[in-house]
């Protein structure tokens, strides 16, 4: 697959394990169940980011300002909070023309950043998959087999 076109890597998700928005902060989980804590470090609720009402209509009165930009569909950059789970596609174009395309990480998002990314950028084909580190079953871990 040598040819001189360049190595373009499209981001498919960079939130978190779980993406964006998160669950805690759309069902109003604040502050969120201990053992969310650890691994959310996100900020207290704060006033400081306008458009928070917690008395208000959701998502209006969801605290985490990230979240509430992503649900609220009146905030225009709210898409940019709207984020899967990290993963990427590096492509480049083979001699004949055709992009050839690596998918690294295929998380729990990857089918609707596929859905939102493939036809905008013409990703027809996945010629090969990266999986950069497994994913534990819970039902493995406590000895049972799924
Ligand atoms: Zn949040």
């Amino acid at each position: 697959m040598s040819s001189k076109s360049p190595l373009q890597l499209l981001f498919l998700g960079t939130g978190t394990s779980t993406g964006l928005p998160l669950t805690p902060c759309l069902t109003l989980s604040q502050p969120y169940p201990e053992q969310f804590t650890s691994h959310v470090p996100l900020p207290a609720p704060s006033t400081e980011k306008a458009g928070w009402n917690p008395d208000g209509p959701w998502p209006n009165n969801i605290p985490c300002a990230c979240c509430r930009s992503a649900a609220n569909p009146d905030v225009p950059e709210g898409w940019k909070n709207k984020r899967g789970n990290t993963g990427v596609v590096a492509r480049k174009k083979g001699t004949d023309g055709k992009w050839r395309n690596l998918v690294v990480d295929v998380g729990k998002t990857f089918t609707e950043q596929a859905r939102r990314f493939f036809p905008r950028w013409g990703v027809q084909t996945i010629d090969a998959v990266l999986l950069t580190h497994g994913r534990e079953s819970p039902n493995r871990r406590q000895g049972t087999s799924s």
